[in-house]
């Protein structure tokens, strides 16, 4: 790439390729779409969102012109549906169980979910009141969609509930996580306010284990949420590791949403290791920092991929590459100190194993390398194990062991939701998912109160 162009390529040319890429339905689509829907009895879409939403009454909501009824609807059953109307993989879940796919083609209910929970948004609307006062205490560790669910929840019951969040921002990885270009922070950030707006206590900067002991949060609180999520991506146990232009995905993308833009990879060749919706995420931002070429390299196959299908799509139409059965050896550098290579090794798939996954092994001799001058690392997220352990949690391989009735860890004064009790083959990390179970978390926790009352 020519000087001329890469200075063509400034920052604030990066910002644009940043700005969300849906525009959302005009008022016209979102009232034509709204009156296509049959408001089914007993409707199929409702038991296919995680979070129970009454999608048929949310959708009349709008038809009617009662925008304010409608994102009520779906912010009472989900407290991050603002968020969730814009990452949730709707096509396996409400849109694909929407009895229109037999005739024609299902109703847009991400799109109608987002058109109302726009308007709430734009009209700065409070939507729900706190509870009257029970007297109790929670600790929420970690403000992401679990904690915040389970928070909101709680808040609306009457308890006295302090986040402790270690981000600058609560929000989790839908404020920090998620591609801007999918979800805006300002989505994320509503929703926390939402939460503030029920007297929540949320102290950003504050890290559990660090800033304030585990001890201290025992004593203090009647009862405890763990909702930390995951950690960091693990290392690819690969020499060269430490070279410089080789990225964790979740810290890149981080950057990207923290403002942090930079015009490092303008022109530039980037490898992304990994085919999950993270890699995908580094790969779509690399493209959106200039690479010149982006390709993801999966020891797998397509087949085996866990990325969402919008995603690989999305990935595809920005010009993505995968070569798949392909997994990195070696990371080579120049004398400086940076990247300038990847040795590859082909793979190919063995016989099921027991989880029934077909297990990638190394073809001998088909060592190649690959130029590139940045790599990102996406294969997957590392546990809180430290802090589990601190608590003194049964947990398999950092995943938290929980009663899946009543989301109760070892500890009985401490539950547990989100990420930090998903993976491992239990359960789908999702925003969506990570919610209900916050949710799920707060009613346990006030079952076992029997605190007779109902929320606001
Ligand atoms: C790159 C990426 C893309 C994704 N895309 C999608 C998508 O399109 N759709 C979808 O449904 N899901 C997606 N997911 C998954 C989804 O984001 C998670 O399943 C969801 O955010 C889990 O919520 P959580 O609250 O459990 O954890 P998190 O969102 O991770 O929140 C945990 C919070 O705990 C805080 N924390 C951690 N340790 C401490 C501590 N010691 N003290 C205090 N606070 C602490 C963290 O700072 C964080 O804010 C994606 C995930 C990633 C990584
Ligand atoms: S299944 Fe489809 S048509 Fe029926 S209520 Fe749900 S969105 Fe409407």
């Amino acid at each position: 790439m020519t000087n001329e162009k890469i200075q063509r390529i400034s920052l604030s040319n990066l910002e644009q390729n940043f700005l969300e890429v849906e525009p959302g339905l005009t008022t016209r689509e979102a009232v034509e779409e709204s009156n296509r829907c049959l408001y089914c009895y007993d409707a199929p879409c409702i038991k296919a969102c995680p979070t129970g939403i009454d999608i048929p009454t949310f959708i009349k909501k709008i038809a009617s012109g009662n925008l304010l009824g409608s994102a009520k609807t779906i912010m009472s059953s989900n407290p991050v549906g603002a968020s969730c109307a814009r990452v949730c993989p709707t096509e396996e879940l409400c849109e694909g169980a929407c009895v229109l796919n037999h005739s024609t083609k299902p109703i847009m209910i991400g799109n109608l979910q987002r058109y109302a929970t726009d308007w709430a948004i734009k009209n700065e609307q409070t939507l729900f009141q706190p509870g009257e006062s029970n007297g109790k205490t929670v600790a929420v560790i970690g403000g992401g969609p679990a904690g915040l669910a389970a928070a909101r929840e709680l808040a609306r019951l009457g308890y006295d509930v302090t986040i402790f969040e270690a981000a600058e921002k609560a929000g989790g990885l839908n404020t920090y996580g998620i591609v801007s270009f999918r979800l805006p922070q300002k989505i994320s950030y509503w929703e926390v306010e939402q939460v503030e707006k029920l007297n929540v206590k949320i102290r950003t900067s504050t890290v559990v284990g660090k800033d304030i002991s585990v001890e201290q949060i025992t004593e203090n609180f009647d009862n405890i949420i763990l909702a930390v999520g995951m950690a960091h991506v693990p290392n690819l146990g690969v020499e060269g590791e430490n070279l410089d232009g080789v990225y964790d995905a979740i810290e890149f993308v981080k950057a990207t949403k923290s403002g942090k833009l930079s015009n490092d990879l303008v022109g530039k060749r980037v490898v992304v290791i990994g085919a999950g919706n993270t890699a995908i995420d580094g790969a779509t931002c690399s493209v959106r920092l200039g690479a010149e070429n982006v390709k993801i390299l999966y020891r797998r196959t397509e087949e085996e991929m866990t990325a969402y299908d919008f995603e690989y799509e999305f990935a595809k139409q920005d010009g993505v590459e995968f070569r798949w059965l392909t997994a990195p050896k070696r990371i080579i550098g120049d004398e400086r100190g940076r990247v300038t290579g990847i040795e590859c090794i082909k793979m190919k798939l063995g016989e099921p194993e027991k989880d029934g996954r077909r297990w990638p092994v190394a073809i001998e001799g088909s060592e190649h390398v690959i130029p590139v001058d940045a790599i990102v690392k996406a294969i997957g997220q590392t546990r809180h194990l430290e802090l589990i352990e601190s608590f003194g949690l049964n947990h398999a391989g950092g995943v938290v062991k929980v009663d899946q009735g009543t989301l109760q860890t070892s500890n009985p004064k401490i539950f547990a939701c989100g990420d930090v009790v998903f993976g491992k083959g239990l359960g789908d990390a999702m925003v969506v998912t990570a919610a209900q179970q916050g949710k799920d978390v707060a009613y346990a926790i006030h079952k076992q109160y029997s605190v007779v009352g109902t929320a606001n």
